[in-house]
């Protein structure tokens, strides 16, 4: 973005670079949780969630990309440093310490939950000042959505499964 696109946004433009940089702190770390929770997943209908997993993982790596992108173009700097993660995360990050299937899925759903708070947070934040932000979170948020969906779906199936 040039110089009128950031001054359209004024002072708005510093606590919007916050509020993508907690965001893009979030979308790593999901996207970990995801990744290594595909490989140490055990239990039953392991490799449709696995597939779930992998698949989820790839769209949060492909929104920290759209994430960064923004971040660029309104002239900030991208976290820069995993360490920053941590600090600047909203969601956090839960550790599939338990491999089981039920828990790693239990973890991820309310990851999810906290991911489509965050959006839904952001939604506001932009509405009235930054539109291209703003179409860029509704574009996430409806992924997010899907994710919890999915997730809850697969929990679904193997409670009738197990029954
Ligand atoms: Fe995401
Ligand atoms: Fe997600
Ligand atoms: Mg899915």
């Amino acid at each position: 973005m040039g110089t009128k696109g950031r001054e359209l946004l004024g002072d708005k433009v510093d606590h919007i670079l916050e509020l993508l940089n907690n965001a893009l702190a979030d979308e790593w770390l999901a996207y970990y949780q995801y990744w290594i929770g595909a490989k140490v997943v055990v239990g039953p209908m392991k490799g449709e969630v696995q597939a779930e997993l992998i698949e989820h993982a790839n769209d949060e790596l492909r929104h920290a990309d759209m994430l960064v992108e923004r971040i660029l173009q309104l002239g900030g700097t991208p976290i820069i440093n995993p360490k920053e993660w941590y600090k600047q995360t909203n969601c956090g990050y839960e550790a599939p310490s338990d491999p089981n299937v039920w828990k790693i899925l239990d973890q991820n759903i309310k990851g999810e939950q906290c991911a489509i708070s965050v959006y839904s947070k952001l939604l506001k934040e932009t509405m009235q000042t930054d539109p291209v932000t703003y179409q860029i979170v509704v574009e996430i948020l409806r992924d997010e959505e899907e994710h919890e969906e999915d997730l809850e779906g697969i929990v679904e199936d193997l409670e009738n499964l197990t029954k």
